[in-house]
């Protein structure tokens, strides 16, 4: 995202809060694309920010609310937030370090068309999580 994060705030209809400010940009750097409130704020901690668990919890509410960030609740772990500005990707979660790996397969994509079209629907959207274990 390149335009200044006041102005996107605004243009959301939230007012420019520091605490917004900061979590804002903690999603638009951090390496870590799926964020859950928790490691967000652990890397406040981490880099001596004072931003209590509570705040980043409002905050990402009121961001999904805002449809700045894209909720996602995989199963067995604590929900994760992206921001909501990439094209569209599916998930894979690993069950066992609950790492998210982002993928998109054009046969996937093509067959959950037909499936849909087959049941007389046009597709609007799709949700789809493969959960995984590094092959043994
Ligand atoms: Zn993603």
């Amino acid at each position: 995202m390149t335009q200044d994060k006041p102005k996107e705030l605004r243009k959301l209809g939230l007012k420019v809060t520091v605490p917004r400010l900061k979590i804002l940009q903690m999603l638009e750097e951090s390496e870590n694309r799926h964020m859950s409130a928790e490691d967000v704020y652990k890397s406040f901690l981490e880099s001596g920010e004072d931003v209590g668990l509570a705040t980043v919890y409002r905050v990402l509410t009121q961001f999904e609310s805002a449809g700045l960030v894209t909720k996602h609740n995989f199963d067995g772990g604590h929900s994760v937030f992206e921001l909501a500005d990439g094209d569209h990707h599916d998930h894979m979660v690993c069950i066992d370090s609950g790492e998210v790996i982002e993928f998109v397969d054009e046969e996937i994509e093509a067959l959950q068309k037909r499936i849909a079209d087959k049941y007389g629907y046009d597709l609007i959207d799709h949700n789809l999580v493969l959960y995984v274990k590094p092959r043994g």
